[in-house]
């Protein structure tokens, strides 16, 4: 892990780390047009096909039915099962209360105004399931879809080696009352929900997050399907000071490191003992992980920062803008006003990532690569659309005629001043409206 002091970095040095950038970009690129080009032309065909190339199994069928589901999640192990039940009954009163019905506003005596949610009706879920399957995921996209009040839902993810998915996801499936999940994992499942295959029902917005597959295929279809943001590689910003503990800093940075090997795990901080520490107990706790060799690539592609004092580390984290930020510090209270660019914030020492990833209730899917500075992470706001309505009383139409005929004249748009000045006449001819 480099160490940078931030007193010597250029403007364009903190560009470069805050960038996250890879090289082959455009490789990927390309592959994943190819890969949707060929969902578009031979649909189920192509995700045997790419099924058999990416995920090296031979799928009979593409998806399982409420049947399999539930035999599938028989086997679960009753712990997991009853974390599972805490995680999702935490998440679905976390998001419960995003459900707010707004005021109507009178802008003129007679002029009512007012928004009003609808679902969106047909959604499509990526769970990810390539290096590692993620149930945790599939709560966080569906029980907001399901507060929303989504009438289609389609959930997608890689197959597993025996042409099945795994009793984690089943079991949510079946906790959630999802009747297929589809086998299929990468640009491809991106591809068949925005384009629609024989198999694969056409959705109108696809949420979740992914590998750069994934991620660089759902920034594709845009022209023809919503998506929620880019979620790609995961990443973690720790700003700390001397009243952080080392080795819970590790313990984070390497829980993000272990997602894969383009994660990124920057630490931010304002000592020097603090920093050489907690890459002690990096290189420490990473040699028992399971998942070593993946977090080690990461960390090696990590880097430290040290500030002069707080308020710089929170400069810097602002401009890198990470998906999760953790305050390692007692005094995280004063630090959150200077918060302007972050997914989700984690806030002192007992507060680790892991409790919002999985069960503490706010969701995990967030904005990576920098994007926090413009998006949110998945609510049950990006479940819905809000549609404005508005009525015109009487009263109303005499208050705001004027103003609207005077400004389509100036426009020059005859018609649109027409559209009042016509109810302004009868009005006056036949008496009042409710
Ligand atoms: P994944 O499901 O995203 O990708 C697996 C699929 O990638 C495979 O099914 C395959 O189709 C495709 N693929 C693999 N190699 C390919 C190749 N060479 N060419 C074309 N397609 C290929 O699973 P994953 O790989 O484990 O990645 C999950 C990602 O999700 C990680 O990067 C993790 O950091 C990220 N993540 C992000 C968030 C967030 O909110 N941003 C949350 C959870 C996970």
């Amino acid at each position: 892990m480099k160490i940078y002091n931030y007193k010597d970095l250029s403007k364009s040095k903190i560009e470069e780390l805050c960038s996250r950038q890879i090289e082959d970009d455009k490789l990927v690129e390309s592959r994943v047009a190819d890969i949707i080009k060929t969902v578009r032309e031979d649909g189920d065909q192509a995700l045997f096909n790419f099924a058999k190339t990416f995920d090296k199994v031979e799928l009979k069928k593409l998806f399982l039915d409420r049947e399999e589901l539930q035999a599938i999640a028989a086997s679960i192990p009753a712990d997991a099962k009853k974390a599972i039940d805490t995680a999702y009954e935490n998440i679905k009163n976390f998001h419960l209360s995003q459900l707010k019905k707004e005021d109507k506003v009178e802008t003129m005596p007679g002029v009512v105004c007012w928004r009003e949610a609808r679902a969106i009706e047909k959604v499509g879920l990526y769970i990810p399931g390539g290096t590692a399957v993620l149930p945790s995921t599939f709560l966080m996209l569906a029980t907001p879809a399901l507060i929303a009040g989504c009438k289609e839902i389609i959930v997608c993810s890689p197959p597993q080696q025996d042409s099945k998915t795994n009793c984690y996801l089943a079991y949510c499936a079946v906790l959630l009352g999802i009747e297929k999940i589809f086998m299929i994992g990468g640009a491809q499942a991106v591809a068949a929900m925005a384009f629609g295959t024989e198999s694969v029902p056409q959705v109108y917005k696809i949420f979740g997050p992914g590998n750069r597959y994934v991620t660089t295929a759902k920034t594709m279809v845009q022209n023809k399907v919503a998506i929620d943001m880019p979620a790609g590689p995961s990443e973690v910003l720790v700003v700390a000071d001397e009243t952080a503990i080392p080795s819970f800093v590790a313990a984070d940075l390497l829980a993000q490191a272990e997602h894969g090997t383009d994660s990124q795990a920057i630490l931010v901080s304002t000592s020097n003992d603090i920093i050489a520490e907690t890459i002690k107990e990096v290189e420490k706790q990473l040699t028992i992980l399971p998942r070593k060799d993946i977090a080690a690539k990461a960390i090696d592609n990590s880097y430290a920062v040290l500030t002069d004092n707080i308020a710089l580390a929170m400069q810097f984290s602002n401009e890198y803008a990470p998906e999760h930020l953790i305050l390692a510090t007692e005094e995280y209270q004063k630090l959150i006003p200077l918060i302007t660019n972050a997914g989700s914030v984690f806030l002192g020492n007992l507060t680790p990532e892991s409790a919002g990833d999985y069960a503490s209730g706010t969701n995990h899917t967030l904005p990576t690569s920098g994007f926090a500075k413009a998006y949110s992470g998945v609510s049950v706001d990006a479940f819905i659309k809000k549609i404005t309505f508005q009525h015109l009383s009487t009263e109303g139409l005499n208050n705001i005629g004027t103003t609207v005929e005077t400004l389509a004249a100036a426009e020059g748009l005859e018609a649109h001043k027409n559209a009042v000045s016509i109810r302004l006449n009868f009005e006056s001819g036949v008496g009042s409206q409710e």
